[in-house]
């Protein structure tokens, strides 16, 4: 079969991202462009309208890396969901225009899904136990009988977001998470905070409330708190990863998204894994962050397999679990 070429565009939240890939498992290109706010979090309609002013011209230096002509794409893929409604409308909107124009057939990619496909195309591993962890989400999950099934997940803000939100409040740049890392390494003495895991379900709203309140007491050593914060987080992680591991033995573990930039975090996850006889992978630093290469390495996974996003089906899904979607071409 001839080579098959799929350009992807991720818009969840604040990554606009445009990203082209191969059927040989090729990334051509993975460009894109973030949208900071000026103060607080992410404002979804500021993030669409940045999305939307910077499409030309990551799509245009997108296919000017990969040296292909529009006309040598195959497929379009696009976010479809979970995320921020504008944020989503926006690529769903670019997607479905491409799509109509280039008379080549759409394909709407589960975000949580992609972050698996790029990790196991990056790393090599084949049926990995997965911790997915970053602004948005966080979820404990593996491939069995047709689907990602979630073994666990938060239950309420995301372990990313958790972070974020503390560092902003401690006066970092955005995005802090990084920041809160390089002040973890200075830190001297253990802070206990709130350690909430509920069956295979994790908490981070209450450990957040905690360092919150201890940062502006000014009695901490912001330093003392970041690595309080990171070892609580990243225990409750590793409390839920391993028992997944243990239950499934799966024989990987892939760690993936955002967080997965974090070496604290990674260190955790090697020892999980070395401790249960698993291979130990982590998702490149390129691929971790939200990017367009994942969603169109997924859209041709799942373009190769027969799934067609018909114009009328392509409707944004903001709240679309990742135990919903049919896995076909692991089967
Ligand atoms: P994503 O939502 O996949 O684009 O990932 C973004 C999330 O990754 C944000 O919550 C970031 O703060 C987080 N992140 C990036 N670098 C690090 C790091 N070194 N440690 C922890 N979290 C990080
Ligand atoms: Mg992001």
């Amino acid at each position: 079969m001839d080579e098959v070429i799929c350009l992807g565009i991720e818009s969840t939240a604040d990554d606009l991202g445009v990203g082209i890939a191969t059927s040989e498992g090729a990334i051509l290109a993975n460009e894109k462009s973030t949208y900071t706010p000026e103060r607080g979090g992410i404002h979804p309609r500021e993030a669409a309208r940045h999305h939307s002013a910077q499409v030309g011209s990551v799509l245009d230096s997108a296919l000017a890396k990969a040296g292909v002509g529009p006309k040598e794409i195959d497929v379009i893929a696009f976010s479809q969901g979970p995320g921020m409604g504008p944020c989503l409308r926006t690529g769903a909107t670019v997607a479905r225009a491409l799509s109509i124009y280039l008379d080549v057939p759409l394909v709407g990619v589960n975000h949580a899904v992609a972050h698996i496909e790029i990790g196991r195309l990056a790393t090599g591993a084949e049926d990995p136990l997965t911790l997915f962890v970053s602004g948005g989400n966080t979820i404990v999950t593996g491939y069995e009988a047709g689907r990602y099934r979630i073994f666990g997940e938060t239950l309420d803000i995301a372990v990313g977001n958790c972070l974020d939100v503390f560092a902003r409040e401690a006066g970092f740049p955005y995005p802090g998470a990084p920041e809160v890392e390089r002040r973890a390494l200075k830190g001297e003495r253990f802070i206990p905070l709130p350690y909430v895991v509920k069956g295979m379900d994790l908490s981070f709203s209450g450990l957040l409330t905690s360092a919150l309140e201890k940062l502006r007491s000014g009695r901490y050593r912001v330093e003392d708190l970041c690595m309080s914060l990171q070892e609580v987080a990243f225990s409750m992680l590793g409390e839920v990863t391993e028992r997944a591991l243990a239950h499934t033995r799966k024989p990987e573990l892939l760690l993936t998204g955002g967080v997965a930039a974090n070496r604290r975090l990674q260190a955790v996850m090697r020892a999980i894994a070395e401790e249960h006889g698993a291979e130990s992978y982590v998702v490149p630093l390129e691929y971790a962050l939200d990017n367009g290469a994942m969603i169109a390495w997924t859209g041709l996974l799942a373009y190769l397999s027969g799934v067609r996003t018909p114009v009328e089906e392509s409707l944004i899904r903001p709240r679309w679990r990742l135990d919903e979607v049919e896995i076909p071409w692991l089967r």
